[in-house]
């Protein structure tokens, strides 16, 4: 049994793992935040305290994020998949058409939604090359006046990540960047809308965090449901209804969290170091071998194989056996996946690497 100071390596592409500070103090303050004598689940969302933390919340992710004063901050439910309709039923308009670059199995979720609104354009596609890689530029056929360009910046099932978003002129960029968030500099100004569902890289499940410039809020339909409004949620603060209270919190405790560790820049830097030492060992002997192709690697989701599929078994069976928990791969590439994210801890991935290192003595 471990006990609750005991914790295994949590490789799970989501929901996955968070900073073990933000936990303790998460767990510390439940019963009663300082000073309030009531717990952050219990105190009504229009309290001074809960106003207080939203507003803690949103400023620290505008100083994590570098966000424009130009650009709405907003807190959602219903996860990155109900983006996949509130990006086009917002901002797609009658006659007009919507890009999609197609990158993976979350993409291609997106594109069934935005179908069922209006024109969708497949800008570009990896799909024939099982979503192995980020399509280039000159591969990718925008529509002149789209109504927007939508991409998803990590792929999460395939371990693809861009490493520069496509220039796509005056048409606003919109992207799904569920499972790469806050893992590096993000400069914002290049995005019309940016969304995440919090549970890879931000907080805990049930809260998406949404970033819109400003007058793409002008093209909200009157018509819509309130809720599904980003017009309506911005009016509001995020409080037109009760907003998911407990993953506002907890977001900003990851947020102060990440400011703490040096911001971004640093986010990054022990990011690529983390991947770097996974696609080192991958690379080093030819026994596992890296789905992604060179340019296209993921600095989240690392994904690889071994030489044959009772092995892949094998691995899963023992690597979990010896504390490293969900490295199975997703099925649609097989395999292992190992997700990295922001808090996952350098020695996990340093114990992963000597899993690696015993595994093969044994089996290569
Ligand atoms: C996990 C994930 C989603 C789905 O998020 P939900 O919050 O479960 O709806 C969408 N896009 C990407 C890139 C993801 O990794």
């Amino acid at each position: 049994m471990t006990t609750t100071a005991q914790r295994i390596f949590n490789f799970s592409a989501g929901p996955a793992v968070l900073p073990r500070p933000v936990l303790e103090e998460a767990q510390r303050d439940l019963v009663s935040l300082p000073g309030v004598g009531m717990s952050i689940l219990e105190i009504s969302h229009r309290s001074r305290t809960f106003e207080d933390i939203l507003a803690r919340t949103e400023a620290d992710l505008r100083t994590l994020g570098n966000i424009p004063g130009s650009y709405k901050v907003l807190f959602l439910q219903g996860g990155a998949s109900l983006q996949f309709s509130m990006v086009p039923m917002n901002l797609l308009g009658s006659g007009r058409t919507a890009d999609y670059i197609v990158t993976g199995g979350w993409a291609q979720k997106a594109v069934k939604e935005a179908q069922r609104v209006g024109t969708v354009n497949v800008a570009a596609s990896t799909e024939s090359e099982n979503f192995s890689r980020i399509p280039r530029q000159n591969e990718t056929t925008l529509t002149p006046d789209a109504a927007y360009v939508h991409v998803t910046t990590n792929n999460t099932l395939f371990g693809t990540q861009w490493k520069t978003v496509p220039s796509v002129g005056d048409v606003p960029l919109v992207a799904d960047t569920s499972s790469d968030m806050f893992s590096r500099p993000i400069d914002v100004a290049r995005y019309g809308v940016i969304y995440a569902g919090a549970q890879k890289n931000l907080g805990p499940s049930g809260v998406t965090l949404v970033i819109i410039r400003d007058d793409l809020l002008a093209r909200s339909p009157k018509s819509l449901p309130t809720m599904l409004n980003y017009a309506v949620h911005a009016e509001n603060g995020s409080m037109y209804n009760t907003p998911p209270c407990f993953g506002i919190y907890l977001m900003g405790l990851v947020a102060k969290w990440a400011l703490a560790e040096g911001g971004l820049a640093k986010v990054a830097e022990r990011n690529e170091r983390k991947a770097g030492k996974l696609y080192r060992e991958i690379d080093r002997s030819g026994f596992y071998r890296g789905t992604a192709a060179g340019d296209s690697r993921s600095m989240m989701n690392v994904t690889f194989r071994l030489p044959d599929v009772d092995l892949e078994k094998s691995f899963v069976k023992e690597s979990t056996a010896a504390g490293l928990d969900g490295l199975k791969g997703h099925r649609s590439v097989g395999g292992m996946r190992a997700s990295i994210y922001n808090a996952f801890p350098e020695e996990g991935v340093d114990a992963l690497v000597q899993f690696m290192q015993e595994f093969e003595k044994k089996n290569g």
